[in-house]
């Protein structure tokens, strides 16, 4: 198995030239590290590197997961989000990355907590993927006054895999494009871009992801 440790300095100095590159300074983009299938020992190995940013797929596996960990960890919901499976996620988590309709928000504010969230938008199209339109998300944006907990903070996309991280270039442009469009026409402040995995997260920083989620480069690949 990899050490964390030397993962870390690597996908961190990728980052920082990244950052470099961009002209953007490297405490502005935030490495979330993506803990599914990981378990426990590895996720405190990784705290003990310093990552205070966790990210998980599923509800079940989190909630075990979280359970027997320190408290003051960031945890993000980036996986779809099963109906059955809302009423957990406002106590777990801090952000949800995936949402994608408009009856999760509403799940999501029952609970009185405030809860950040981000849209999760399909910008290639691809049916295996989740994720709304422009359309959809304006849809949701319009009637988002009439809940109280949910707190716009960002848009979030998934690009198909690749080993050409250029080919994916104009996708996160796209989504960075969306988010100025609609905080203008909704006169909000959205700020994050959670865009870029392993693969691809050096071209998703350059068109100014402010959040990345790295699984495998960071963990080995899963099983
Ligand atoms: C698994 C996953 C990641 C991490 O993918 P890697 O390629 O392992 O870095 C990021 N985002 C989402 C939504 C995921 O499901």
């Amino acid at each position: 198995m990899n050490s964390i440790e030397d993962s870390l300095k690597r996908v961190q100095e990728r980052i920082g030239k990244a950052c470099e590159r961009a002209g953007r300074s490297a405490s502005s983009v935030r490495l979330i590290a993506v803990t599914k299938t990981v378990d426990r020992d590895r996720v405190y190995e990784a705290i003990r590197c310093g990552i205070r940013d966790f990210g998980e797929n599923y509800v079940q596996e989190a909630k075990k997961k979280i359970e027997g960990l320190p408290q003051g960890l960031t945890w993000h919901m980036i996986g779809t989000i099963q109906t059955n499976k809302i009423k957990y996620i406002p106590k777990l988590f801090d952000y949800v990355h995936s949402v994608d309709r408009w009856d999760v928000m509403e799940g999501l504010d029952r609970y009185g907590k405030p809860v950040k969230v981000l849209f999760e938008l399909n910008l290639s199209g691809e049916a295996s993927k989740h994720g709304t339109t422009e359309d959809g998300l304006k849809r949701m944006l319009d009637a988002i006054h009439t809940l109280t907990h949910i707190k716009p903070v960002g848009l979030m996309t998934m690009a198909p895999y690749t080993e050409k991280p250029e080919e994916v270039r104009s996708l996160f442009h796209t989504l960075r494009e969306i988010m100025g469009r609609v905080n203008k026409e909704f006169n909000l402040h959205m700020h994050e871009l959670s865009m870029g995995m392993s693969s691809d997260f050096e071209v998703a920083i350059e068109e100014g992801a402010t959040m990345v989620r790295i699984g495998t480069a960071l963990f080995g690949e899963r099983q």
